[in-house]
């Protein structure tokens, strides 16, 4: 069975952009294939945060993640600060990836634009995402569009340390990413993607009087000026995909047929989504009350995880160290 990977940083929200452009995809690709889940701790601590927020925010993700259908049955789910290997290979990495290549990536100049002052674990942090993935030698990554970058650079640092390791017979697979058909949420305001830094997002725990609150005055077509004016649902950033990836097909042609004859108004439209929207998310949020009053039992699946992850990445730093000349811990 071929391996995936993929993280997701404890943001404090799991929203519907993650949700659609990546962890759907987890859930449905967790029985096809031997999968490895992760919050990536280390990632989170590379802009300022506060350490109480941090562990919370860390437990919150799994919760959310687990309520979502990530299953502990059938994959492995585990949060990255307790399982070592990443941080270790993400140096050995370090030593063979050209910095031209860290600083021309989108999300180093988008992010550390926003900073004061920039440290240098946010330009290595592409670094620590491909020691991620190849740590459990993984060949197929479910991330959202922005990731495309990201997981090019790790096939680069695949392919230089098989270059000069393992010549014969490359040891790590080239990743490639696993799309969804949401690989790009826009955010609520329609102009970039849907993101917690940019304050733009719906988040799959919040409640029906929130998700309705914010998708009432979401942005739509602007020719639709009032409901006789006809439109597009193409030009309709955020509530149109929406309804592709919540609502029937039946409804979505519905939406289309609609919205093109002036036959409803936007809310009409927008009151059919949330329906459909929390049909699916309040079973998720009732889950995750469950997992809330229960933290035992999540500390005991995380814990497991990791032992579980740690049985696959020590054997992989064990053959890497090995063939670099570096002597193993004992
Ligand atoms: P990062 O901050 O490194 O982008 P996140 O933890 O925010 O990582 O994202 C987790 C996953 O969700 C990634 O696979 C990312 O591609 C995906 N994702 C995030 N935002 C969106 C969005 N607006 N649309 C589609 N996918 C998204």
């Amino acid at each position: 069975m071929s391996r995936i990977f993929s993280g997701i940083q404890p943001s404090g929200e799991l929203h519907v952009g993650n949700y659609l452009g990546a962890v759907r995809n987890w859930v449905s690709l967790q029985g096809e294939y031997e999968a490895f889940f992760c919050v990536v701790n280390y990632h989170a601590i590379t802009l300022p945060y506060a350490a109480a927020d941090l562990r919370l925010r860390t437990r919150e993700m799994a919760i959310g993640l687990l309520a979502a259908g990530v299953d502990p049955d059938r994959c492995t789910l585990f949060v990255q600060s307790q399982v070592p290997e990443h941080a270790e290979l993400a140096w050995i990495f370090n030593t063979l990836t050209p910095l031209g290549e860290l600083e021309r990536q989108t999300q180093f100049k988008e992010k550390s634009a926003r900073q004061e002052q920039v440290m240098a674990g946010l330009l290595n942090y592409p670094v620590l995402q491909a020691a991620d993935i190849l740590l459990y030698l993984a060949d197929l990554v479910p991330v959202g569009e922005d990731q495309i970058q990201h997981l090019e650079l790790s096939r680069v640092i695949a392919r230089n340390w098989n270059s000069r390791f393992s010549p014969d017979e490359p040891f790590f697979p080239e990743p490639k990413p696993r799309l969804t058909p949401t690989r790009r949420l826009v955010g609520l305001d329609g102009k970039g993607k849907m993101s917690k830094s940019i304050g733009n997002t719906i988040g799959i725990m919040e409640s029906p009087d929130e998700i309705w609150g914010k998708l009432r005055t979401a942005i739509t077509d602007p020719a639709r000026k009032t409901k006789n004016d006809p439109g597009e649902p193409d030009d309709c950033p955020v509530i149109y995909p929406l309804h592709r990836a919540f609502s029937p097909p039946e409804t979505v042609k519905l939406v289309e047929e609609n919205c093109r004859g002036a036959k409803w108004g936007c809310v009409e439209c927008k009151r059919v989504l949330h329906e459909n929207m929390m049909a699916e998310l309040a079973p998720v949020r009732e889950r995750a009350a469950e997992l809330d009053a229960n933290d035992a039992k999540v500390t005991q699946i995380l814990d497991a995880g990791a032992e579980k992850a740690r049985a696959v990445s020590s054997r992989t730093i064990a053959e890497v160290k090995e063939r670099m000349g570096l002597p193993l811990a004992r």
